[in-house]
């Protein structure tokens, strides 16, 4: 489907299209910069810094992110995480009971869940035994009902970036494409919020969770075509983002070189942990990694958790999703948390 005839508002569903956003008292009155006497919004008057409520537009933060991410404002939503931001792309297209979305296993569980929640159909496509996109099965799949595809990249539990051919393949099929980036940072990849002009029904998400060390703060950034956004901002609860979340997600961005550093630490810490978890020999198999964590395959994963657990290490047992029997996934910690980790598997390796 081209471009042209991709016709976002009919993919909405049709009470969202009807919907009116609350107006909140802030958005009645836009000029909160000003020194006004506000009597408008029931607040305590009071002032002990957080008494008033926060901007529902997020505008000096979505600014900041728009001049980084090269994203114009208006293709950029904010949620309480990116789990807030799914749920929206969730309540907006999808129809309870009849639309279905197609997700690509192993994948991020939450997408499922999602579909618990919201009651939505999904249809499970296996990824390759090289955890790439099998794009013929999905296609294969899709039906008069399907409304999006999702896709992870770099894609947890498996750590890799899915190939960008494979990803076009499924933008030329005109559903939604849901593409989850929470792990972009660590990925010599370019982001797909670069292609937002050359596809309308594209959606990617991002956090703050990760690469940014945000994850207390709750705060995902989702990059669309303005016309999804607008749809989006219509079930998006007024004030979903607090004014602590705003005010720390800018103080992190004031300066990006910290983050850009510990973004440097953490992958050279994983190649580290890639030569030395390859010299192990209970590890099995080492998955390459775009991510800041490391899939691998053990002998018996069930007995290595235990075992790590009982030297105080707490790991993620994967070895019950598909494709990754015996598979275990490692955050990549701090130099040290690494080496203890290093230093108890070896000791298990020789016991
Ligand atoms: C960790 C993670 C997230 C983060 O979700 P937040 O709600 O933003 O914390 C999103 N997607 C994937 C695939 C993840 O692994």
């Amino acid at each position: 489907m081209k471009r042209e005839k991709i016709d976002i508002m009919n993919m909405a569903r049709p009470s969202v299209k009807k919907l009116k956003p609350y107006a909140s008292a802030k958005d009645e009155f836009k000029d909160f910069d000003q020194q006004l006497i506000y009597l408008d919004a029931n607040e305590n008057p009071y002032d002990n810094g957080l008494n008033r409520y926060p901007d529902p537009h997020q505008s000096v933060l979505k600014e900041r992110i728009s001049e980084l991410k090269g994203v114009a404002v208006e293709k950029i939503l904010l949620g309480n995480g990116s789990d807030e931001i799914l749920d929206m792309i969730f309540r907006v297209f999808f129809e309870p009971a009849k639309d279905n979305i197609i997700i690509n296993t192993p994948t991020f569980g939450m997408f499922k869940v999602l579909c618990g929640i919201n009651n939505v159909n999904y249809k499970e496509v296996s990824l390759t035994e090289e955890f790439e996109l099998d794009v013929t099965k999905i296609v294969e799949s899709i039906d008069e009902n399907t409304k999006a595809i999702f896709v992870c990249s770099p894609n947890n539990p498996t750590g890799n970036s899915m190939k960008k051919e494979g990803v076009e393949a499924l933008l030329s099929k005109g559903l939604l494409v849901v593409i989850d980036e929470a792990y972009i940072d660590f990925s010599e990849k370019k982001s797909w919020n670069q292609e937002l002009d050359k596809y309308k029904n594209l959606i990617v998400t991002q956090t703050f969770s990760k690469a940014y060390g945000m994850a207390g703060i709750r705060l995902g950034v989702c990059y669309a075509d303005s016309e999804i956004i607008t749809l989006l901002k219509k079930v998006k609860m007024p004030y979903n983002i607090s004014v602590l979340t705003q005010q720390t997600a800018l103080k992190q961005l004031e300066d990006q070189r910290v983050t850009e550093q510990e973004v440097v630490e953490i992958v050279e810490n994983r190649k580290k942990l890639v030569r030395e978890l390859s010299g192990i020999n209970l590890v099995k198999k080492v998955y390459p990694s775009d991510s800041n964590f490391l899939l691998i395959k053990v002998d018996d994963a069930d007995l290595r958790y235990n075992e790590l657990i009982g030297h105080d290490l707490v790991i993620r047992n994967r070895s019950k999703e598909p494709l990754c029997e015996n598979c275990l996934r490692i955050t990549i910690g701090t130099p040290s948390e690494n080496k203890a980790l290093i230093k108890s598997l070896t000791y298990l390796d020789t016991k």
